[in-house]
């Protein structure tokens, strides 16, 4: 389902989900980086030796649950914006989740937002408890969702999905009224659309825009997901600057 969707399946949730017993306890880092490739901020931002060192680039974080303080460094540098905050501790029915958030304009404290799942499907009302704007990192939103949904919740809506300005990929700008343009041109494949427009070619490499495209193909076409085409998986990119290739200096 991950290779063909972009979106995991049951298992690979319940193989990243922390236990019960911890998510209850207190804030602590949900890892959704479900692919090997040659990544590891994650475990440079540590600061409490969570996220074990990593034996190989290419290896999957892992991370012990115990150690986890919640901190929430990981998920401001995580460019495949994969790391969440869960915090099951918060009251007796409601929970935060705080979510790596790259779009602007950012939302309103106390305001009032839709929380989407992995799919990008509606789960639930959610209200932003707060917004931290991060210099030249991930800003991160949390949101207070019903304690059921703390595992699901893992983006949210501002507006009506079906507002044809929404931007659907954010590296590159491109909107959803672009989108369906070019399905309706004729455009019916992720990569056709990825290399006509651009989506997906950003430093995110297509990790929010691949199943939002896929899912206005299968609208138009009336195609299953599972049956579609994706386009081949690379990392995110991070951009550095060309004197630290040419000289030696250091990446803060
Ligand atoms: S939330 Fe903080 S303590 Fe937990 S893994 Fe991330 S950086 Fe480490
Ligand atoms: S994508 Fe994020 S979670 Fe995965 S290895 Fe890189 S920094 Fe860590």
């Amino acid at each position: 389902m991950l290779i063909k969707t972009g979106v995991p399946d049951i298992e690979d949730i319940m193989e990243i989900t922390p236990p019960k017993r911890r998510r209850e306890k207190g804030p602590v880092a949900v890892i959704e980086c479900f692919q090997r490739i040659p990544c590891n901020p994650c475990y440079t931002a540590c600061r409490f030796g969570a996220i074990k060192e990593f034996e190989d680039i290419n290896d999957r974080p892992k991370i012990d649950y115990d150690k986890c303080t919640g901190c929430g460094l990981c998920l401001t540098v995580c460019p495949g914006l994969a790391i969440f905050i869960v915090d099951e501790s918060y009251s007796e029915k409601e929970a935060l989740v705080k979510i790596p958030y790259e779009f602007l304009p950012l939302p309103e404290e106390g305001s009032f937002v839709i929380g989407l799942n992995r799919e990008g499907k509606p789960v639930c009302r959610a209200q932003v408890k707060k917004v931290q704007k991060m210099k030249n990192k991930t800003n991160i939103v949390t949101l207070v969702v019903p304690k059921e949904r703390s595992m699901d919740v893992r983006s949210f809506s501002m507006k009506d999905y079906d507002d044809e300005n929404t931007i659907i990929c954010r590296c590159e700008g491109i909107t959803l009224g672009e989108v369906r343009k070019l399905i309706q041109e004729g455009y019916r494949t992720v990569d056709e659309i990825k290399r006509i427009s651009r989506a997906g070619m950003g430093p995110c490499q297509g990790r929010t825009c691949r199943q939002l495209i896929m899912q206005e193909i299968a609208k138009f076409t009336g195609q299953k997901m599972e049956d579609m085409l994706m386009p081949t998986f690379r990392p995110p990119t991070k951009p550095i600057k060309l004197g630290i290739i040419a000289g030696g200096e250091s990446d803060e």
